[in-house]
């Protein structure tokens, strides 16, 4: 599928070349936008939990109100922790190891109270300049962050707990985001791709929710310039997946490849992740978790305005490479390689293997353990093997 003239393509070319970052690349896909040539998705309005399509599959009664996730754990399983905590701090919390009739109610992934209507869903999120501040991040369970083009980074968002009623803006989806999908098991919510980029979708048999091919259950924002403004609700992608699950035999998991626990190494108050000349992420341990920033700039939530705040930060150093063929990126995920990990202000070097794209991903110490982490949210930055990754002392 070439979407973008020959000519275009030399500049791209050559701009890249001219690129001595870590990661060259061109921006392509985020200029052309699979959407831009497309008119026919242009006034999407279909409206969410409302719309009549939804409504078989996605019951008023099982849906749980946005802010369940912030209520606090429950009590049963913590005697002699104080109730009255709200927000829930993960660095305060006192964790007790989930019993077998929590199995259901206690989320594997906060520990606060899962409704277990709520299965993994993944969404792809964009992070270019236009696309900020996102929605929605900020109540996803796992983030994972890798390079699209161009120095640009893209997310994909794994919501388990919550029924998130604005995600996006949502864009199109990378191979190596199939294959983390796949490990997960998660359906995955999405803006077209090239056709390379949504083969992986079908061959790894994901339940592939295309607001290109079937736009039920997305809308488009006015007050944001397309293609900049495609949001998608948590239940909706649930809905979209329960209408096309029956062909597909993949499951969402029900738990992360990390057990939830404490650490004894090295303090740190941060990292900084530098993807490149003109991009970097850092992380700054305060209250609660670690504040997340991007260029320097705190990252929030544009809904609500609240700072995205990571329980955990995985650094998932992968091979990474431009493909000749269309410039497109390369990023191998299956293999292994080194692995950075933070919770609660402690900091551990080890490494991440994953045998094939079925399987989890295994983070261990250098030890050979598998991580632990704090309850709460998750990031997942995947960068360059040869990417400057420094804690902040
Ligand atoms: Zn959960």
């Amino acid at each position: 599928m070439r979407l973008y003239a020959p000519g275009a393509r030399r500049s791209l070319v050559a701009a890249a070349i001219l690129l001595t970052t870590l990661l060259p690349g061109c921006g392509r896909r985020d200029e052309r936008g699979p959407l831009d040539s497309t008119p026919a998705e242009a006034p999407q309005q279909v409206q969410a939990e409302q719309s009549p399509a939804d409504a078989p599959t996605q019951p008023a009664t099982v849906a749980p109100a946005p802010d369940q996730r912030a209520e606090p754990a429950p009590t049963e399983g913590s005697p002699g922790k104080p109730a009255s905590t709200r927000p829930v701090s993960p660095l305060n919390l006192d964790w007790p190891a989930p019993t077998p009739e929590d199995k259901w109610t206690q989320c594997p992934f906060t520990q606060k109270r899962h409704d277990p209507n709520n299965t993994l869903v993944a969404v792809v999120v964009e992070n270019s300049a236009k696309a900020r501040p996102q929605s929605g991040l900020v109540e996803a369970d796992v983030v994972y962050e890798a390079l699209a083009e161009g120095g640009i980074s893209r997310f994909l968002a794994l919501f388990h707990c919550s029924s998130c009623k604005k995600i996006g803006p949502v864009r199109s989806i990378r191979p190596y985001f199939a294959v983390i999908a796949r490990e997960w098991g998660a359906p995955v919510a999405h803006c077209g791709g090239d056709a390379k980029d949504i083969e992986p979708v079908r061959s790894l048999g994901l339940v592939d929710v295309d607001e290109l091919r079937d736009g039920r259950g997305f809308w488009r924002d006015t007050t944001r310039e397309m293609p900049h403004n495609l949001y998608v609700t948590a239940n909706n992608v649930r809905s979209r997946a329960r209408e096309t699950s029956a062909s597909s035999k993949v499951i969402p998991v029900s738990s992360p490849p990390w057990v939830l626990g404490r650490w004894q190494d090295e303090p740190a108050a941060g990292v900084e992740i530098v993807y490149g000349p003109r991009y970097t992420v850092t992380y700054n341990r305060v209250t609660g978790g670690y504040r997340r920033s991007m260029n320097g700039e705190v990252h929030k939530d544009r809904e609500t305005g609240r700072a995205i705040l990571a329980a955990n930060i995985i650094v998932q150093f992968a091979d990474s490479r431009v493909a000749y063929s269309d410039l497109g990126l390369i990023i191998d995920l299956v293999g292994k390689g080194k692995a950075v990990f933070l919770t609660e202000g402690k900091y551990q070097e080890g490494a991440w293997e994953k045998t094939s794209p079925e399987s989890p991903t295994r983070f261990t110490t250098s030890d050979g353990e598998t991580i632990r982490c704090a309850p709460g949210q998750t990031w997942i930055q995947v960068v360059p093997s040869n990417a400057s990754v420094s804690p902040i002392k």
